[in-house]
């Protein structure tokens, strides 16, 4: 019975191993910074369940089966057969080298078809030459030999468990230091992706975007600002640290290495002091409410209240659905049977290149928790990091609703924005704090829009009228200093990697006046852009 058994799990194990690679794959892995959940419990735990459920199956079958003559013990072991070598074969297609279209650009499509024949002829030569009950026997050893492989999966997939269970919490917040009513407060505010030059520069007629335009009639706005990098996972920490970073690498669900282009090796952004560090040995209070990075787990204990959203641009969100895991996982075993393509399809559809549904939620979690952040009273530094106008497109500016089914462009994101912007405003003006609030407006990088014209939902046609010949690369950079009145603009080429130290300056009350930011910025300012464009992380 408990070698029955033994094949029984070899088989189901076999029949599974797409399943175990993907949990297990180092591809899976690298990834899971920029996940909010630790998504090999969901995956785990349906391929435990299916594990259990196919051996069942196979040993009920084989039981019931077995003893009703010498037809039936026939048929249980061609169908042993078939399975099995079906299953092998699935193992084969997972290894590069043997995948269908690899073997097939070596050998030809005629090649493969004929050593396709080769095998099965040897088959049906076996078994008309040792009989079908040695082949199959030989099959059991095969099967036998093979059973270890689920036990050590299940154990490299407890190990995982066991080695990345902790890193998957926020850190506990920083305590509350003591605050003033009289001390300054500044609101940092970083709307993802929002380019200076469809904005403001060469906005499209009959777009408008009253929340800002109000907005700048009050303060000092930079009109050639470049950020540090061309992606949010190198721009981010380079804004709240203040230098430019040469590369970023994610290491851990919790951290991410970064490689200053003065320094000889990667440093952890955990342990990097950056503005909250600063802040803090002000005397500050700060909070955060950021998109895309796990601000939290990494430098929450930095901050009195944080809150953060995953970017669910890195993979299927459903991975993290157990019924939805164990439901394709099943669907997954058709591909074991020829011909079954379609019906797999239509059990299973992929819908994960729809990101329009989690990026509006993560959109409204993070605004309704910046709300509240911003009309917080101790706390003297708040970071906002909200995720439009970076696409997916989510709302019709036309009737000013949120949208995840029609074709929008983005300019409805950059509506969006501008309701952001109004929204957090009217906040601090009921909560009778705006008044004396320092706000800095700017953006991680540019539309790239060079970068999303392949990509569904993330590029529609509307967007190809209002693009610069060339990728614009400027942002803006909106300063209102508390109680301002008057417009200025400030011309020169400046990076943003400057902003923490100049929001420093506020904090620290040296910069209380419109023309000391532009003397402070013709002092400060070294590049404008940045040498560091890239749009994804080096491998
Ligand atoms: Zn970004």
């Amino acid at each position: 019975m408990i070698k029955k058994l033994v094949v029984a799990f070899s088989i189901a194990n076999l029949c599974f191993f797409r399943a175990w690679r993907e949990i297990l794959s180092p591809q899976t892995l690298s990834r899971l910074y920029f996940w909010k959940e630790y998504p090999i419990h969901a995956a785990g735990e349906a391929l435990a369940i299916n594990l259990l459920l196919v051996t069942s199956i196979l040993l009920v079958g084989f039981t019931v089966l077995w003893p009703r003559g010498r037809l039936a013990r026939n048929f249980v072991r061609v169908v042993f057969l078939v399975v099995l070598l079906r299953a092998l074969n699935a193992v084969r297609a997972q290894f590069e080298p043997l995948s269908t279209g690899q073997l097939r650009a070596f050998l030809g499509s005629a090649g493969y078809f004929i050593a396709g024949l080769i095998i099965f002829g040897l088959l049906i030569f076996l078994i008309i030459r040792f009989g079908l009950t040695r082949v199959a026997r030989a099959g059991v050893v095969v099967a036998l030999i093979l059973s270890p492989l689920g036990l050590i999966g299940l154990i490299q997939l407890s190990w995982l468990t066991v080695k990345y269970r902790d890193f998957w919490h926020d850190q506990p917040a920083a305590p509350l230091l003591k605050s003033t009513n009289d001390q300054p407060r500044v609101v940092w505010l970083i709307f993802d992706e929002m380019s200076e030059y469809q904005a403001f520069a060469n906005r499209p007629p009959g777009f408008s975007m009253p929340n800002f335009d109000r907005l700048r009639a009050e303060a000092v706005s930079a009109t050639n600002a470049f950020p540090p990098a061309g992606h949010t996972t190198q721009s981010m920490p380079a804004l709240l640290t203040g230098k430019l970073i040469a590369s970023v690498k994610p290491s851990a669900p919790d951290e991410l290495m970064l490689q200053f282009p003065d320094r000889p090796g990667p440093v952890k952004w955990s342990a990097e002091p950056d503005i909250f560090t600063e802040a803090h040995n002000a005397g500050f209070n700060s909070a955060l409410v950021g998109w895309f990075h796990p601000y939290c787990r990494i430098e929450g204990s930095r901050l009195s209240a944080c809150v953060w959203q995953p970017a669910n641009l890195f993979g299927d969100p459903d991975r993290f659905s157990f019924s939805k895991n164990l439901w394709k996982q099943q669907a997954d075993l058709l591909m074991l049977v020829p011909g079954t393509k379609l019906l797999r399809t239509w059990l299973s559809p992929r819908s994960f290149d729809d990101y329009r549904a989690p990026h509006l939620a993560a959109y409204e979690t993070l605004l309704a928790a910046a709300k509240r952040a911003v009309v917080d009273e101790k706390v003297g530094l708040t970071f906002i990091h909200l995720p439009v106008p970076h696409p997916p497109y989510i709302y019709d500016r036309e009737h000013a609703v949120s949208d995840i089914k029609g074709e929008r462009q983005y300019l409805d994101n950059l509506a969006l924005t501008d309701r952001a912007l109004g929204e957090l405003r009217n906040a601090m003006e009921a909560a009778g704090v705006w008044e004396r609030t320092t706000l800095v407006v700017s953006s991680d990088h540019w539309w790239r829009a060079d970068f999303w014209r392949p990509v569904k939902n993330f590029w529609t046609t509307g967007d190809a009228a209002i693009q610069s010949n060339r990728v614009d690369h400027r942002v803006p950079l909106i300063i209102r200093l508390a109680g301002q009145r008057t417009r200025a603009t400030y011309t020169p080429a400046i990076n943003t990697v400057l902003t923490r130290d100049l929001i420093l300056e506020f904090l620290g009350r040296r910069i209380s006046r419109p023309d000391e930011i532009t003397d402070w910025l013709d002092r400060h300012r070294t590049i404008g852009e940045s040498p560091y464009q890239a749009y994804d992380d080096p491998e």
